[in-house]
């Protein structure tokens, strides 16, 4: 079977796994006990702290472990800008305006700004914040190839905002944003910036000073470690108000008895990923491309969605007219390839993806999306026949027509 889908999950790497072992077995203790076993839990959690913090060029104290992409998202967005409505964070606070009714101390029109192809992580806790606490949430729409408008995020901002999130790299047309400059525009009103680069790990630079961001989210089992991990960079002075209550864990940050092994196995991935990042993507894009190109020139009308350049090296997302994406996914699968028709989380959904219509699709060519995530020890030849097999699935369910 070739497996295509690394964007959705990728197996546990035997060495992650191995450096993970010692903390589920012998050294099993919990990082908060006074003991020896208590004292080799801690030690290893704080190494997996300076490890994160060392590939993030960030303080180990920045870095908070969560149970994945999803926990980081919703505790950047919900903590920050919650921190900020309440005069708690480090940014400008809540614009000037009427307070959310007696004692909830939220001002009524504080603003966040996203783009419209956040993950569901990022917008649904926008949702909920504007249901339950009185915020304003900006979608900035995107071009046609995925790209936030500057001018309008500028635009935006210039409002005032308690927080600004646009994801690194999307996940289900790989389109990578202008970060750096997202960042000036915020820093320029003061807004805290968080980027979700759970997709941009391993394939692009995620040195925060340098992409100037104040959080960053990462998920481990994207990057080889297992499902439930992740990591969320809190720049110093910003401020989140906690989601989880508890124990006091991570700083009071994030309660709950530390995933030792979790964050280790994170910590040896990311460590991983980065070190052998550049090659990677180097080797990926160009064989992505060949990918791409040759399944453009093999089937009538495929459409390459997502920037042409600017996107990640592990991704290629088509779609492909008279079709429908979850008929060429079954015969894919037929011919041992497994892949996605979109982002895992909207699988099995009959609404065309809402990336896809901000995009400028129409939904019934939406609706004929397939995203092939490459890992990065495939071959170039598995690749071609890979390529091969999708213009035979294509014709095929074109032949047959869509039930
Ligand atoms: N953000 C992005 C861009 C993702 O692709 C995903 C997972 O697919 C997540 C967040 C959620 O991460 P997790 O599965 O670790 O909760």
């Amino acid at each position: 079977m070739m497996y295509l889908d690394s964007a959705a999950t990728t197996p546990v790497r035997r060495d992650v796994l191995e450096a993970m072992w010692p903390y589920l077995t012998g050294d099993f203790g919990n990082a908060s006990s006074r003991h020896r076993i208590g004292e080799a839990a801690a030690a290893a959690l704080a190494e997996a702290r300076r490890e994160v913090a060392t590939v993030l060029g960030c303080r180990p104290g920045e870095i908070i472990f969560t149970s994945g992409g999803t926990e980081a998202d919703n505790l950047a967005v919900k903590g920050i800008a919650l921190a900020a409505a309440t005069g708690d964070g480090d940014g400008p606070g809540p614009t000037a305006g009427p307070t959310a009714g007696a004692g909830s101390g939220v001002r009524r029109d504080s603003h966040l700004v996203t783009s419209s192809i956040e993950h569901p992580a990022v917008l649904e806790s926008c949702d909920y914040l504007v249901r339950r606490h009185g915020f304003r949430h900006t979608r900035l729409g995107v071009d046609s190839n995925g790209l936030i408008d500057l001018e309008e995020l500028d635009r935006a901002l210039g409002r005032g905002a308690a927080l600004c999130s646009v994801m690194y790299a999307n996940n289900e047309v790989g389109t990578v944003q202008r970060i750096a400059d997202i960042a000036s525009i915020a820093d320029k009103y003061s807004v805290s910036l968080h980027t979700d680069a759970v997709q941009a790990a391993g394939w692009l630079p995620l040195n925060v000073k340098e992409l100037g961001v104040a959080a960053l989210s990462l998920s481990g089992h994207k990057l080889g470690a297992p499902k439930g991990c992740g990591v969320l960079y809190l720049r110093g002075r910003i401020r989140a108000e906690p989601l989880i209550h508890g124990g006091g864990q991570e700083r009071g940050r994030r309660s709950g008895t530390e995933n030792v092994a979790g964050a280790v196995g994170m910590a040896v991935a990311l460590r991983i990923a980065e070190a052998q990042r550049q090659q990677a993507a180097e080797r990926m894009t160009a064989m992505r491309n060949d990918f791409a190109a040759t399944i453009l020139a093999g089937v009538d009308g495929a459409i390459l969605t997502g920037h042409p350049t600017e996107r990640l090296p592990s991704i290629a997302s088509f779609c492909f007219p008279g079709t429908s994406g979850e008929s060429v996914l079954l015969e894919l699968e037929r011919l041992d390839i497994v892949c996605s028709s979109g982002s895992a989380c909207a699988a099995g959904s009959d609404e065309p993806s809402p990336v896809l219509t901000a995009l400028g699709l129409e939904p019934d060519v939406a609706q004929t999306a397939v995203r092939f995530s490459l890992t990065s020890d495939i071959t170039a030849e598995q690749l071609g026949q890979a390529a091969a097999a999708v213009i035979d699935a294509v014709a095929t369910v074109r032949r047959l027509g869509v039930p």
